[in-house]
């Protein structure tokens, strides 16, 4: 840690670790804007739960609760099913559940991607027994090809390839969700 306000700030991210920037923060925030309204049109009337899927939605649900006009409450659960590594381990957990019964709500689930779509169709399973209301999906990113039969995925910001991203709030190794873009993770998972 060095403290010296004389020296400039080493770029970040560093050089190689972030490829092709595929949305920037332009496209971003014109799209969470139009979901925002999308969202405040459907659920008028009534206040839904929007539930953050943590940690990789935290960026994505402060955007989207801001742009949604209306009476909203908000909870977050933190589920895993990637560790730190790259790839699935194909095992969902919730680590922190909600803080609110979901019992005759209308849950907004707010995710960051939607990738084999394990997670939130583990997810959708679990608030439905729960006895929500209703359950509705809010992606950021959906991996294009994804299957999505018998999956609903009701708010999509954006199809993306088959890259591993980074930044607006997904990480590698915990690193770059404070990016304002997302973009192709070309670095090493070591930090
Ligand atoms: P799924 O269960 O749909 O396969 O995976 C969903 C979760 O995997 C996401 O919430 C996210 O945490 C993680 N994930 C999938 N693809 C990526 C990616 O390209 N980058 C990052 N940082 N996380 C990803």
């Amino acid at each position: 840690m060095t403290t010296s306000s004389q020296l400039p700030l080493p770029p970040f991210p560093p050089e190689g670790e972030v490829g092709k920037i595929l949305l920037t923060e332009e496209q971003i925030q014109s799209r969470v804007a139009v979901l925002g309204e999308e969202l405040a049109r459907k659920y008028q009337g009534v206040t839904p739960l929007f539930v953050a899927v943590m940690k990789g939605s935290v960026i994505f649900v402060a955007d989207l609760l801001r742009a949604y006009h209306g009476p909203v409450e908000f909870d977050a659960m933190v589920v895993s099913s990637y560790g730190d590594a790259l790839r699935s381990s194909g095992v969902v957990k919730i680590v922190k559940d909600l803080d609110t019964p979901a019992a005759g709500r209308h849950v907004v689930l707010v995710e960051d991607i939607v990738d084999t779509g394990l997670t939130m169709q583990y997810l959708l399973n679990h608030f439905e027994q729960q006895g929500a209301s209703s359950v509705a999906v809010c992606s950021l990113l959906v991996r294009e090809g994804t299957d999505t039969a018998g999956l609903r995925i009701d708010h999509v910001g954006f199809e993306i390839p088959h890259d591993f991203v980074i930044g607006y709030g997904l990480d590698a190794a915990q690193i770059y969700r404070n990016l304002p873009f997302v973009g192709v993770f070309t670095g090493t998972v070591d930090h």
